[in-house]
């Protein structure tokens, strides 16, 4: 067998697995042999690749250098990958993952420019007449533009969306005038340069050389597309964050399929429409639970009007102290506690369990209710309370729990804050509203613990904190937690 039948193969098997990998990480249960999976086609697919590199590469100068290169690059990529990845906080995943589809948006466009250096390739074997070789020649150019579009919006969208993440860029809309002009026109503008791009001839038919203005008019796509990235996301505030990392998930797929298609690379065409399609559906299914416009999401935040300015006086916030805290519980019979991302900076998880633990040998009911969008990835706050053993059954979904709060008689707000504010269900102008909330204003008590009273990272007041059932409990969660834990005692 030649290298290139079992590079073939080895490329069906790597799908098969990355297909196995998908529907394993859609079950809780399943999800590390997901993993695995994924693992083992991606290092079969590595493998192949390289080997099929090398093979090919008998017919370049300085084969040497090339393979040399090859390795070092993949040696440097690997020793990166396995650095970060052991390093990132959990709360520093949804960056990371960011910064990473930013990879994938630059090696697209980086791909797309050296198809136009390189121009139109036949394949061995190919048969064609002349006639069609126009025809080729002009798809490969279509491919080179839409590859290079693809990948210059997901890169700089995936820069801005890390950005604002880290929080080293504010996490609240960018509200040019015009801005769905601004998009529409850049998306109708490179339909326009595309068509030009695959008229004109971009190569000279005799010497082969590169036309000056065929690159003139791909590096005014690559610009634009730069351009348009930053805006789309810049656009969108930090509420829809969650719908955005999918959506540039999805967004990198594309741009690897595109490559795919460039490349002739059969796993690549078929790994980036895996990618695309369920970053694609994970993103709608996200809008649907937050009750959000797929398509003014993907749209750069279309049709979100610019936050009305908030100097509305909300009156004065109570504050309470653990002791006091501790008390409160002691006297409760049913408690809801509900977390967000302060928890997870806090790492408070472990003595929340303690807590839980506390109140239960108590006889007081305790129960967890959980936000789809709490902290700062899917799951996120399952994950921490799994880990603290937790048991699962009183760790309930928003949807489950939510009725239930007018019964509540204490309820604890742990580092949450967009996911409670009640301006989402009552204030059409805010720029969370319509996405559903837990509604724990309906209980008897409030208890918010957070530091200070800065904004959550939709950077929205919370009026629930000024509220008449509502009481702060200022300080590091877990301190706070460990301080009633002991009160308790
Ligand atoms: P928020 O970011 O709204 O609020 C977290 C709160 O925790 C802050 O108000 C902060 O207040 C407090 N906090 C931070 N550190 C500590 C600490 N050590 N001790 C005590 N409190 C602390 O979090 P939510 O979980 O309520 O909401 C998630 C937000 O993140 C939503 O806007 C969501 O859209 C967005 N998002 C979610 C993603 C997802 O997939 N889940 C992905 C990306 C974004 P203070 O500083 O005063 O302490």
């Amino acid at each position: 067998m030649d290298i290139n039948s079992i590079t073939v193969a080895a490329y069906i098997v790597a799908s098969l697995l990355f297909i196995l990998s998908l529907a394993g990480l859609s079950k809780h249960e399943s999800a590390k042999n997901g993993l695995t999976y994924g693992m083992v086609g991606m290092a079969i697919a590595l493998v192949a690749t390289v080997a099929a590199t090398i093979d090919v590469s008998e017919y370049v100068d300085h084969r040497a250098l090339v393979i040399t290169l090859m390795l070092a690059a993949i040696a440097i990529g690997a020793v990166i990958g396995l650095w970060r990845a052991r390093i990132v906080e959990m709360t520093g995943m949804p960056e990371l993952i960011a910064l990473l589809h930013s990879f994938v948006g630059l090696a697209a466009v980086l791909i797309g420019w050296n198809g136009h250096i390189g121009g139109a390739h036949l394949s061995e074997g190919d048969s064609v007449a002349l006639g069609d070789i126009k025809a080729l020649i002009n798809i490969h150019e279509a491919e080179v533009a839409i590859g290079i579009f693809i990948g210059a919006v997901t890169f700089t969208g995936s820069i801005v969306a890390n950005l604002k993440l880290s929080a080293r860029m504010k996490s609240a809309p960018l509200m040019l005038p015009g801005k769905n002009y601004i998009n529409v026109g850049s998306l109708v503008l490179f339909a326009i340069l595309t068509a030009i791009y695959v008229s004109m001839d971009t190569h000279h038919f005799i010497s082969g050389d590169t036309s000056t203005g065929a690159t003139v008019l791909l590096g005014a796509i690559t610009v634009l597309a730069l351009a348009l990235g930053w805006h789309l996301v810049a656009s969108i505030g930090g509420g829809d964050m969650p719908v955005v990392v999918s959506m540039l998930n999805s967004y990198s797929g594309w741009a690897a399929a595109a490559s795919g298609f460039l490349l002739g690379n059969d796993l690549l065409i078929v790994t980036g429409a895996l990618v695309g399609s369920s970053g694609a559906y994970l993103s709608y299914i996200m809008c649907k639970a937050m009750n959000r416009s797929f398509i003014s999401v993907i749209a750069g935040g279309f049709g979100i009007e610019a936050p009305a300015g908030d100097d509305k006086d909300y009156g004065e916030h109570r504050e309470i102290h653990a002791d006091a805290a501790a008390e409160l519980l002691a006297g409760a019979s049913s408690v809801v506690i509900t977390p967000g991302y302060g928890m997870a900076v806090a790492q408070a998880q472990y003595p929340v369990a303690d807590l839980t633990a506390k109140l239960r040998a108590k006889g007081v009911d305790v129960r967890f209710g959980i936000h789809p969008v709490a902290g700062r990835l899917p799951g996120h706050m399952n994950v921490l309370l799994a880990e603290a053993k937790l048991p699962y059954d009183i760790v309930l979904e928003m949807d489950e729990i939510n009725d239930d709060f007018p019964e509540v008689d204490v309820v604890l707000v742990i580092g949450a804050n967009d996911t409670v504010n009640p301006a989402a269900s009552e204030d059409p102008t805010s720029p969370i509203a319509g996405m559903p909330v837990l509604e724990v204003w309906n209980a008897r008590d409030v208890i918010v613990f957070k530091r200070s009273m800065a904004a959550g990272y939709a950077g929205v007041q919370n009026p629930l904190f000024f509220r008449d059932n509502s009481q702060m409990l200022f300080g590091d969660a877990k301190d706070k937690v460990e301080e009633i834990v002991h009160h308790l005692s």
